[in-house]
């Protein structure tokens, strides 16, 4: 008989272990539990949908519907919450949500993809306080929309990667938007000139920034900072980060790594016997450091999704690690990264230089040909690329994975020279950026 496997969580991570073990096992006895009603959707998407709901439909989020998945004979059960994991027994104790009704189900393999949670805003709030909305679910995107009526004015705290998508956003759908980030710039993990460049970006869409402040007090339709300035806003987005969700697996047994999120192999096994994890609750391995880091993100849940599935399935499959590639756009800045910057490469005992190199993104008389800057991290004892940070208006997707590529297969600056690359006025330089960053560090 076929092993049953039973995957908890339905969205990167979980649907794409299911869909993975179902093509490499047809014969597989596939559970799916996810409390929430929606399954394997985009939340990557979430903000480009609120922006543009005629253009971007709820539905076109949805990779694979419930209904998709039971076609291909995987039990995908929504509203369907694992309260407890009994190891011992191989047994998961599930909570029907529609129905409060509590049944167990026993398990050959289980993978652990709970995901992550958005931080919760510890602000003392009045009665009078404006209505706070979080972005992790598309049912928090759906909640968001019915808040919209009536809002005029939306605060943003945080000026990660949420509140910059989420900024551009509220602004396409024409509202005053104020964003507050507690560190003295936003994107603090990026290099200073390259936050400075978003938030100039920001100011010219007429987004307000606050800096350097935290929010003490939500009273009568305003947020309070500790600063003592009080914005006038209908509703307070937070965007203050995420967590992993880890205390269902903790509870089972299942180790944590010094990053707060659950330690895995690279065959997303955990300590438990035959219980995997995978996606935003677990942590990676960094590839330049070999570092436990925690990367929240859709290509490395949906990396690690397929690894588990395989190995769940009978099959055989490691991953390699990261090395923290991440792209975001802010109205008409690109902004990217990967690898590492300056203090990482310090602190991982490489002896790194930081440059800076500005060049035209395709030939200067080429009308969409933009200004790129790239912030290179090289190790001066190796000559290798490290990292690399890049920001402008036109190639920053294609150089930063160009760069993760070079960082990847252990290039030299003067390997980035000698790379072959592709050329036309229409696209590039006639020295590629790349390129030319590898003769300016030679
Ligand atoms: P999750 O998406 O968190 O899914 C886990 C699921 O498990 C959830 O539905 C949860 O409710 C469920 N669950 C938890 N506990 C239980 C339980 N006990 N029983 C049953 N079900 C349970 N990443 C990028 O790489 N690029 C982007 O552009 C990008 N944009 C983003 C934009 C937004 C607005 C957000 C919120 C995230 C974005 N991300 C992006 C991050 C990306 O969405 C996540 O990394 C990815 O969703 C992680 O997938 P996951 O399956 O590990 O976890
Ligand atoms: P984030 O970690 O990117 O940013 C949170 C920001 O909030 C930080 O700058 C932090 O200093 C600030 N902050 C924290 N507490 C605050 C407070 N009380 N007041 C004001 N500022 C405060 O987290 P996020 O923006 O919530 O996004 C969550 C995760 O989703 C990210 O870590 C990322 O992994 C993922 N994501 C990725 C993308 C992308 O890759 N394009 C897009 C969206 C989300």
């Amino acid at each position: 008989m076929s092993d049953r496997l039973v995957i908890v969580g339905g969205v990167a991570a979980g649907a794409k272990a299911a869909a993975t073990a179902r093509r490499r096992n047809p014969a597989a006895n596939i559970l799916v539990l996810q409390q929430e009603t929606d399954v394997s959707y985009s939340s990557c998407g979430l903000p480009y949908h609120l922006a543009a709901p005629e253009e971007i439909p709820r539905s076109r989020l949805v990779a694979r519907t419930s209904e998709t998945f039971r076609a291909d004979g995987i039990d995908m059960r929504t509203r369907h919450r694992v309260e407890e994991i009994d190891a011992k027994q191989a047994i998961v104790t599930i909570r029907d949500l529609n129905s409060a009704r509590r049944y167990t189900e026993s398990y050959d393999k289980l993978l652990i993809a709970t995901g992550a949670e958005a931080s919760r805003l510890k602000t003392a709030a009045s009665l009078t306080a404006p209505p706070i909305v979080q972005l992790r679910t598309l049912a928090d995107a759906d909640h968001l929309v019915t808040c919209l009526t009536g809002v005029r004015k939306l605060v943003i705290l945080g000026g990660g990667y949420i509140g910059l998508e989420m900024a551009e956003a509220a602004c396409k759908l024409g509202l005053d938007v104020a964003l507050v980030e507690m560190a003295p710039r936003v994107i603090p993990s990026f290099d200073e000139a390259v936050a400075r460049m978003v938030e100039a970006m920001l100011r010219k869409h007429g987004v307000e920034l606050f800096t350097g402040a935290r929010v003490v007090e939500l009273d009568r339709g305003h947020v309070v900072l500790d600063n003592g300035v009080r914005i006038q806003t209908d509703m307070v987005l937070a965007a203050t980060g995420v967590r992993p969700c880890t205390a269902l697996a903790t509870a089972a047994g299942v180790d944590l790594g010094s990053t707060g999120a659950i330690a895995v192999s690279p065959q997303m096994t955990t300590n438990v016997e035959h219980v995997y994890a995978a996606g935003d609750c677990v942590e990676s391995r960094h590839v330049l450091t070999d570092r436990p880091v925690w990367m929240p993100l859709g290509d490395v849940a949906n990396r690690q999704g397929r690894v588990a599935g395989i190995n769940m399935a009978g099959g055989h499959a490691s991953f390699p690690g990261v090395l923290g590639t991440a792209i975001f756009k802010v109205f008409e800045l690109a902004v990217a990264r990967t690898g590492l910057g300056l203090a990482e490469a310090s602190a991982a005992s490489f002896f790194p230089v930081r440059e800076t190199i500005r060049m035209p993104s395709r030939a200067r008389y080429i009308r969409e040909s933009k200004t790129l800057q790239l912030h290179l991290t090289v190790d001066q004892h190796s000559g290798r690329v490290l990292g690399c940070e890049a920001v402008g208006e036109d190639a920053v997707d294609k150089t930063i994975d160009i760069m993760a590529a070079a960082i990847w297969g252990k290039l030299t600056a003067a390997d980035l020279f000698d790379l072959d690359l592709a050329y036309a006025p229409p696209f590039s330089p006639v020295l590629a950026p790349v390129q030319a960053a590898g003769e300016v560090l030679n």
